[in-house]
């Protein structure tokens, strides 16, 4: 299936590792130029190298911490200096949290805020204006099971993935008549670097190995009985940003191998 997304340009923030990473890949793989970002700017100018020459596609690479106003602002600029505007936007940066909600302190939440939250608000509020010349665009947040059903070690990342999907659904309302298509992504267990470092660390002189105790979390979890490949997840998310998902307006998809045990 040709999805019709050759030439265009794609900014997936947190896109040097895991489901980005494979988000920015699926893009580059379909001819869609990209600008990525994430905190560390030596291995985002590695992916960024990689990718380029993979796939022949342009790649701008800003390091920048999405959590912070005036990085995603630069992040912008950036983006309208080397492509003029952009089609695609990818919110993706974000990570697991762990607390109880008596013990965390107010800078822990705010900080999952303008992690999850603003740094969605910010970059879509700057790109949408920049879309809509170009006919248009998508803007999916990659938001988590837990947004629904929550893991209890996390409440803050729960309750902040929860607010994301919110967004998203606000944000779809305001912005398809302008052509822009709002969704969420709910992914469920995603075998990425970070949850096998997770694992390795938490399986350290045991008798367990890291990948038993991966594949214990998967068959207490997921119908599925195994993690998704970051690729499983970019492929749905590539799909759902092309024009061939021109109908699929704020809603939020689940991709988590069953583990959603109500909808
Ligand atoms: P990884 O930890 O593998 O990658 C995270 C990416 O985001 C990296 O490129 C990282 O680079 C970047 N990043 C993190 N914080 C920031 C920041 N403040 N500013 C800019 N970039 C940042 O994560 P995953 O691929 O596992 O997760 C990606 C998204 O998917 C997250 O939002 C996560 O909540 C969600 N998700 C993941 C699931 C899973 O099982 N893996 C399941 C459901 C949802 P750097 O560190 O250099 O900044």
């Amino acid at each position: 299936m040709d999805l019709g997304l050759t030439g265009k340009v794609a900014v997936v923030t947190g896109g040097s590792v895991g489901i980005g990473l494979a988000v920015a890949r699926g893009f580059a793989a379909e001819g869609v130029h990209l600008a990525l970002c994430a905190r560390n700017a030596d291995r985002l100018a590695g992916v960024a190298d990689t990718i380029r020459a993979e796939f022949g596609v342009k790649v701008l690479a800003v390091p920048a911490d999405v959590a912070v106003a005036a990085d995603t602002d630069r992040l912008v600029q950036a983006v309208q200096d080397e492509y003029g505007g952009a089609d695609i936007l990818f919110n993706n940066a974000g990570t697991g949290s762990e607390e109880t909600i008596l013990n965390a302190p107010d800078e822990k939440w705010q900080h999952y805020w303008e992690l999850h939250v603003m740094a969605a608000v910010r970059l879509s509020r700057s790109l949408a204006p920049l879309m809509i010349p170009r006919g248009g665009g998508a803007i999916l947040n990659n938001a988590s099971i837990c947004a629904t059903q929550p893991l209890g070690y996390e409440p803050i990342y729960n309750v902040t993935k929860a607010a994301l999907v919110m967004f998203s659904k606000c944000l779809a309302n305001e912005l398809i008549p302008h052509g822009i298509r709002v969704n969420a992504l709910n992914p469920g267990l995603v075998r990425t670097p970070d949850w096998e470092k997770t694992a390795r660390i938490l399986t350290e002189g045991r008798a367990q190995t890291w990948e038993q105790y991966l594949q214990t979390i998967a068959d207490e979890n997921a119908p599925i009985g195994r993690f998704a490949t970051p690729e499983e997840i970019a492929d749905f998310a590539v799909f759902l940003c092309s024009p061939r998902a021109s109908y699929a307006v704020g809603s939020t998809y689940y991709v988590d191998g069953g583990w959603l045990r109500v909808t």
